[in-house]
């Protein structure tokens, strides 16, 4: 099924993203955390890609695992570090095994890598030619703070107005922790008539470490609230581990209750997180 069909309907979607291994020696790991997190049977699941190509062939693999078990699998392909004739092998393997939603990346620009060398520079590159190799639902990625490198919200919109005109059928977000954040964004999109559908990236932040990470990796602002929660409970897994859960639960009852339908959530290959934020809106999302 489509991903912009799932989440067009009135009724709440909470999904979730797990990510291939980075050696093959954990493949039956991520494997089974990602079967268990289907279990939970949610309208789709992401499998990320590795952009430097190397573990990317599990990605597919992954995929097909979630449609084998009845979940709708959303793959992510990235093209930086790609030449095209990569990529039509990519697409033909997901074509093969009937995988049809794409979330279509540039990928980081890899450290050394001249950009106007590139095969591809941008994902609306990607999205062109996955849109003339035909048959894909394909999805871009947006960024509520912005791009890190956009030179302003204006520049950051145009980006997004160029995945569109590619073929872009829907967004999902950044992480970010402040909704606001996320509703000025929409506002934003609704003001320069960009109107495909957003479906909200949400990180529950489960140790004090994985906070650092993913700051750096993402540079998403953090509100005093989120901040005090980390400073309290970070040297303590169990109590952080909770904590985290409950502020991403908070903000998803939130996004749901001012009408965002669709909500993903970065759930790292730990089905007990997935499960436990599941729970905590399973009268909500039914
Ligand atoms: P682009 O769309 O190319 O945007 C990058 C910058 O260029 C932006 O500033 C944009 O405004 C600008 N821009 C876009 N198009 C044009 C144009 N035509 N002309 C001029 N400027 C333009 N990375 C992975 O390696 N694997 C993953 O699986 C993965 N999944 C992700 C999922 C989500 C939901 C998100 C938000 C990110 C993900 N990333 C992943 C990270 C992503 O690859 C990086 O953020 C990357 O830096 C940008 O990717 P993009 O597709 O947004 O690129």
């Amino acid at each position: 099924m489509r991903i912009t069909e799932i989440i067009s309907g009135e009724k709440p979607s909470l999904s979730f993203e797990v990510f291939p291994p980075k050696t093959s020696d954990k493949f039956d790991t991520v494997l089974s955390a990602t079967k268990e997190i289907a279990i939970l049977d949610p309208p789709f699941m992401s499998v990320t890609y590795g952009a430097g190509g190397g573990t990317s062939k599990y990605t597919a693999t992954i995929c097909k695992a979630l449609k084998d078990q009845g979940v709708t699998p959303i793959a992510h392909l990235t093209c930086v570090s790609s030449d095209k004739k990569f990529i039509q092998t990519e697409l033909e393997v997901l074509r093969e095994n009937n995988i049809t939603n794409i979330l279509a990346l540039r990928g980081d620009i890899p450290d050394g890598l001249d950009i106007n060398k590139a095969s591809y520079r941008h994902a609306s590159e990607l999205m062109q030619d996955i849109s003339e190799f035909g048959g894909f639902c394909i999805g871009g990625a947006c960024y509520p703070e912005g791009h890190p490198e956009s030179s302003n919200s204006k520049a950051d919109l145009e980006g997004l107005k160029y995945k569109i005109d590619s073929g872009c059928e829907y967004l999902t977000t950044q992480m970010f922790f402040d909704n606001n954040i996320l509703y000025n964004f929409l506002y934003r999109l609704y003001r320069e008539n960009i109107n495909v559908p957003v479906i909200a990236g949400i990180m529950p932040v489960t140790s004090a470490s994985q906070m650092k990470r993913i700051i750096s990796i993402s540079g998403a602002a953090l509100p005093q609230r989120f901040v005090r929660i980390v400073d309290r409970y970070g040297d303590n897994p169990a109590a952080m581990k909770q904590a985290g859960i409950a502020y991403a639960t908070d903000q998803i009852i939130d996004l749901f209750a001012n009408g965002i339908n669709a909500v993903h959530v970065y759930s790292m290959n730990k089905p007990d997180v997935a499960a436990a934020i599941q729970n905590n809106v399973s009268e909500i999302i039914k």
